[in-house]
């Protein structure tokens, strides 16, 4: 992070109101951290000291590993919380719980829950009872996953410049969001970033993914930026980028979907409809993959045209720059 930089926001709980400059910080440390992350000694004493509370409600391969490892990376102390082991099983509440790692002295609690605001309402106790603490938002429900959107934005904005990602490198680029986009907090949190970037997002789902009414907030938020189709061709034509989401069916209560197969038939990125795209394409899903349902499996693992394997890659640096950026804030 440059001198200049100040890191002022106690929590990260969303996107929705993050500022240029804010975008620009963690894209900014995001790079000093990968440069770390490629010695040979990769772990840095910013947050020696520290303790860091993973509190994952629900299930979790990427973010809690990639939070895990960033924490370790910072010489952070980690504790990690399970609820099928837990107290939670004795009748705890989630805000107990999270006052319990309060009180063994954590400095940053990151949580993920699988309803909307658990974190923010986990914020507001424990900031009363310790004004110091930081609340990291991992995915809350249907509502946000800043840190997947902000490593989804450095994974492109350091494609398109290496040496100095920034967000205004993305200004102008076309990127299409296919999929789950009603279920998905990922969607959500790119939206608020990729507009932010000044870039225009175009959505395509059937209508049962997406429904007329979901973009109103961005489309008033951010006139002009946000385009809906409920037809895949529209959306990929000339795009830039073209990020799939997962069929979230463990969100679906009706049966929103004839089958997963018609579904792929329809909507699947597949080799053939990346040519309606601009030659240098690339593709991008945060997992976790159905295979051969959003996303063709040859397609998956062409390293030429997925960044999949680059985005959990980048996960953990930029993780480390939102821990670190929280956990300094108290210093300045
Ligand atoms: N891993 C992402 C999330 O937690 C995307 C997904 O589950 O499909 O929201």
């Amino acid at each position: 992070m440059t001198e200049t930089t100040v890191w002022k926001r106690p929590h990260i709980l969303a996107l929705a109101d993050f500022s240029p400059a804010e975008y620009d910080a963690v894209l900014q440390t995001t790079a000093s951290f990968r440069e770390v992350l490629s010695r040979r000694t990769k772990r840095v004493p910013a947050l020696q000291g520290q303790v860091v509370a993973i509190l994952f409600f629900e299930p979790s391969t990427r973010t809690r590993s990639s939070f895990e490892l960033a924490a370790k990376r910072l010489s952070a102390d980690t504790l990690n919380f399970a609820p099928g082991t837990s107290s939670l099983t004795k009748g705890e509440t989630i805000l107990d719980t999270a006052k319990t790692y309060l009180a063994m002295g954590a400095d940053i609690v990151v949580v993920r829950h699988q309803a909307a605001g658990v974190p923010a309402t986990i914020a507001r106790a424990l900031t009363k009872l310790n004004p110091k603490v930081s609340i990291l938002n991992a995915g809350d429900g249907q509502h946000e996953h800043p840190s997947q959107g902000l490593l989804d934005l450095f994974t492109l904005c350091s494609l398109l410049d290496w040496e100095s990602p920034r967000l205004e490198v993305l200004k102008g680029k076309k990127i299409a969001i296919v999929g789950d986009i009603l279920h998905s907090r990922v969607a959500r949190s790119n939206l608020w970033s990729l507009t932010a970037a000044g870039a225009e997002v175009h959505l395509a789902a059937p209508p049962t993914l997406l429904p007329t009414l979901f973009a109103e907030t961005f489309k008033e938020a951010r006139p002009g930026k946000v385009v809906l189709h409920h037809e895949l061709a529209p959306a990929l034509e000339d795009a830039d980028f073209v990020m799939a989401l997962r069929l979230q069916q463990e969100r679906m209560t009706q049966n929103l979907l004839p089958s997963l197969r018609e579904y792929h038939q329809r909507y699947g990125i597949t080799r053939d409809r990346l040519k309606l795209c601009q030659p240098e394409v690339k593709v991008l899903h945060p997992g976790p993959v159905n295979r051969g349902v959003e996303i063709s499996s040859d397609l998956m693992d062409d390293p030429r045209l997925s960044l999949i394997a680059q985005q959990v890659t980048n996960g953990v640096a930029v993780r480390m720059a939102l821990l670190y950026l929280l956990g300094n804030r108290n210093n300045e």
